[in-house]
Order: structure tokens, then sequence, then C-alpha cells
């Protein structure tokens, strides 16, 4: 057996790719998700894309490892999904309706945990076999990595770290529903939320006042062209990742902890400025643990994704 699938999917495309067995892409392409009907038609449409790519390349399926496929909510060890509310998707297992539906073997898991596993193989986790990933976005997402795999937990929602407390004061709620999470804070959204907040207490002159649509990348410039506003906006951001990373590490003691997701496109100077309050937070045992960016982007779901099959049927 020499190929294999990965897919990644997401609530408004499907991103297939195929590998061979050293986990180099030989091909991506993508699809559209149809969520229509409680998603009836999407495990229809990857069979058909599954399908049609075999023929059209003349490779037999005894050559193919298997699928793995990342999902965009819980899915426990056994493949059960577990209500995909943005698919249309209730409760049934993944990996037998895609294996019957293909003839090939399926391994599913939850997307940003897959992505997580993609970046730990071949992405800036590389060399690594624990890690935490946390993937900075509109939300804050993530995963976890023990012993070279997927930390899924009980009932397939190991990772959602984005929802770990930071302030048990805050008035305004998060999107699940409770007050005071990291992703209200340190998301793209969050740290624009936590800007303005700070621009209505805070006097001094700063350019953010006049920029009319105010997005993270615009306090991210603002801060690295000097503005002491921004400056002190993005400090105060540090010290809540700081403090979020030290939860994390103490928990889980992972080799490293990966930053993705939009927010990490501000690079250096993030790792430079959570690494400046770690140490306040850290555990002492664990306080030389490592920080890095993920690399993969886009293709880290697909590349998790199959890792997956590999390890179970390669
Ligand atoms: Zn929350």
């Amino acid at each position: 057996m020499k190929y294999g699938f990965g897919i990644d999917l997401g609530g408004t495309t499907v991103k297939l790719a195929f590998f061979d067995r050293e986990g180099n892409i030989l091909n991506k392409w993508e699809i559209p998700t149809r969520c229509e009907n409680g998603g009836e038609n999407i495990l229809p449409d990857i069979v058909n894309a599954v399908e049609s790519f075999l023929t059209q390349n003349r490779i037999s399926k005894a050559d193919i490892i298997g699928i793995g496929i990342g999902v965009p909510g819980a899915v426990n060890g056994q493949g059960i999904v577990n209500e995909c509310h943005n698919l249309g998707w209730g409760v049934f297992n993944i990996e037998q309706t895609l294996s019957q539906l293909t003839g090939l073997p399926v391994k599913a898991g939850n997307d940003a945990n897959a992505a997580s596993l993609g970046e730990c193989w071949k992405g800036g986790g590389q060399g690594h076999s624990s890690l935490v990933m946390i993937t900075l976005g509109t939300g804050v997402g993530g995963g976890i990595i023990v012993d070279g795999k997927i930390l899924c937990g009980a009932r397939g929602s190991a990772g959602e770290i984005g929802h770990m407390v930071l302030n048990r004061d805050e008035p305004e709620y998060c999107t699940c529903g409770k007050r005071g999470c990291v992703e209200q804070y340190c998301s793209a959204t969050g740290i624009v939320r936590q800007a303005r907040q700070f621009l209505t207490s805070d006097s001094r002159p700063s350019v953010l006042r006049e920029t009319a649509n105010l997005t993270c990348k615009a306090i991210f410039d603002a801060a690295a062209a000097g503005d002491p506003v921004a400056k002190d906006i993005l400090e105060q951001v540090y010290t809540q990742l700081a403090e979020f990373c030290a939860n994390l590490a103490n928990s889980l003691d992972p080799e490293i902890i990966l930053l993705g997701g939009g927010v990490s496109k501000a690079g250096q100077p993030l790792l430079d400025g959570i690494c400046r309050h770690f140490q306040d937070y850290v555990f002492p045992a664990v306080s030389d643990m490592k920080f890095a960016l993920a690399t993969l982007g886009n293709d880290a779901g697909a590349v998790g994704a199959f890792k997956l099959a590999l390890d179970n049927f390669g």
C-alpha cells in the first residue's frame, strides 16, 4: 500500500489531499460542503471525489492505506460524531459509514486535533512527540498531542482549550454561553474588543483612534511602528496568553507549544511577547518549555487526517 487520503471537512469546503506514505502531498483539491437536508450529501460527495480521483489516475484500491478525515465537531475514539451542528449532522459512526461507502478503512478525528497532529508530524512541531497547538483565529481552538497521538478525551472534546476561563468577572458572554473564556480575549475578535475598551479608558493619542476599521493586524502594525497605546494593548494580550500557556504547560508538560491561526501571522513579536510573561506563571519544573509557530497553514488538517489513517492502517 503506497498511498492514502487526508480530508479536512469544513463548513463551506471539503479539502481533499492525496499522499504518499511519507506524507508528501501528491495532489490536493476542494469540493463544496453541501450542508442542506441534514448534510446528507456530504459523505456521498466525498465518496464521488475519491472514487473519480482513483479512476482518473488508474490507482487501485489495493494500493490505498486508508482515508483519514477531520470533522468540525466532537469525534470520540470509536469514530462517533456527536452532532456537528454546522453540518446538520446528528450522532453516527462516520468511520463505519464512510468505510462502507468507499470500501476503504477510515479513521476520523476532530479537525483542530487533526491539524495539531499534522503540525506535529510535518510542521512546526516536527521532531516532537508531545505538544499543544493553539489556533488563534476568529475563535481560539487547539489540539493536544501526547506521545504522538491525539488526546481526544472521553467525549471527543479534549483540546477545546479556548474555553479555559481567564476572568471570572467578565460581564460579556462567549460563543459557548459562558463568561471569561480565553477566546473572548485572545482571538482576533477578542484582541480588537480589548483594544476598543482600552482606547476608551486611555486618553493618550494613538494611530488606532484614527483607524476606521480596527483589525487585529492594524494593532500589531501600530505596535511595530512604535505606537505606545497599541504596544500596551498587546502587552495585556501577551500577559493573558502567557497565563493561558502556563496553565496548559503546567497540566500537560508538552515539549512545545505551537501557535497557529490568523493572529500567529504576527510572528516573532507574538512569541517574544508571550515569552516575556511566561515565567511569571509557569511551574518551575516545566519552565524551559519552547514556543514555535505552526507552519502548514491550510494543509495542516489534511496532513494530520492522513497521519491518522497511516497510524491506524499503515
Ligand atoms: Zn467560551
